[in-house]
């Protein structure tokens, strides 16, 4: 072989070799720009639609749980409790709930771990399979946590955390948008609460656990325009140092509910989120004088029961 020969095949070989670099390049080139499609749409389905075509009803239902909280609710094929009040009315909470003929939970949710919100948690696991456990990113030494996270976890669950951009799908024209906590740590373990908003085709309701005022500002100052909402859950159980005026204001709901007890040693609610309630010309439902406060929706025109 002569060297002329010699260099002539390395020449074929490096062309063939480019040639297949170019092909590799051409596939490399096609497929990112199918994933550029194909992210796109996901991204747009991510992005928050101002109203979604509901089918059937939504039912909310603001629990009588004494001085605590707890919401159910039921759209499309999902049952959803968000917190389970506290200990000392947990047989309450399980016959309010027994009365709603669910078979099992698909959501639940505990916005933060304060044993008014969670205390009746391990008494829902025990009677409800449950397959979604939702909790913000955070842990507080006391038996009633440690007990809900042990229930957790023997039902075979790792807690899924809520925060700032989750989004939870709910079927066919519902879904549940989060926005906030936006921080890993707050000193107050109240504003670890998730400010969420469930939408049922044109109606919106706002949800917002114990978050106090620090946390509602950080919302209204970065989502201002998606709080606009039908019905506010009043924060912290109408405490003063939650529902400020520009946070309800940005929400402007025609209807507000208080979850607390009579005469309860915190004095809530307190006189100015009443005031504000007036000023607002919200149309407000308390659980310590009215018991459980049931909505029903078909999209577009709420009613509104009470049990007392
Ligand atoms: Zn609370």
């Amino acid at each position: 072989m002569t060297r002329e020969n010699d260099l002539k095949k390395s020449f074929k070989r490096n062309m063939k070799k480019h040639k297949g670099n170019k092909k590799a390049q051409f596939i490399v080139v096609i497929v990112f720009a199918i994933l550029a499609v194909v992210s796109f749409y996901f991204n747009k389905d991510k992005v928050e639609p101002s109203v979604l075509q509901a089918n059937g009803n939504i039912e909310i239902s603001y629990l009588d749980v004494g001085q605590g909280d707890s919401a159910y609710i039921r759209v499309n094929d999902f049952d959803i409790l968000i917190d389970a009040g506290p200990r000392s009315d947990s047989d309450k909470l399980m016959k309010q709930l027994e009365e709603k003929n669910i078979d099992d939970f698909e959501i639940v949710i505990a916005t933060h771990p304060h044993e008014d919100h969670i205390g009746g948690m391990t008494k829902v696991f025990e009677k409800y399979e449950v397959e979604n456990f939702y909790m913000p990113k955070t842990t507080h030494n006391t038996k009633t946590f440690e007990n809900m996270i042990k229930a957790v976890t023997n039902e075979g669950l790792k807690p899924k955390v809520i925060k700032e951009g989750t989004t939870i799908e709910l079927g066919e024209g519902a879904r549940i948008d989060v926005y906030s906590p936006m921080h890993e740590s707050y000193d107050n373990l109240n504003d670890y609460s998730p400010i969420m908003k469930l939408t049922f085709g044109n109606n919106k309701f706002i949800f917002t656990g114990d978050a106090e005022a620090e946390s509602e500002k950080e919302v209204l100052d970065k989502y201002a325009d998606k709080l606009k909402g039908d019905v506010i859950k009043f924060g912290h159980h109408g405490s003063s140092t939650s529902s400020s005026t520009e946070f309800i204001k940005a929400i402007s709901p025609k209807y507000g509910v208080i979850s607390c007890a009579a005469d309860n040693s915190y004095g809530h609610p307190h006189r100015e989120t009443i005031n504000l309630i007036k000023e607002q010309n919200i149309e407000a439902y308390r659980t310590d004088t009215q018991g459980q406060i049931t909505l029903t929706s078909d999209g577009n025109n709420i009613s509104i029961k009470t049990e007392k």
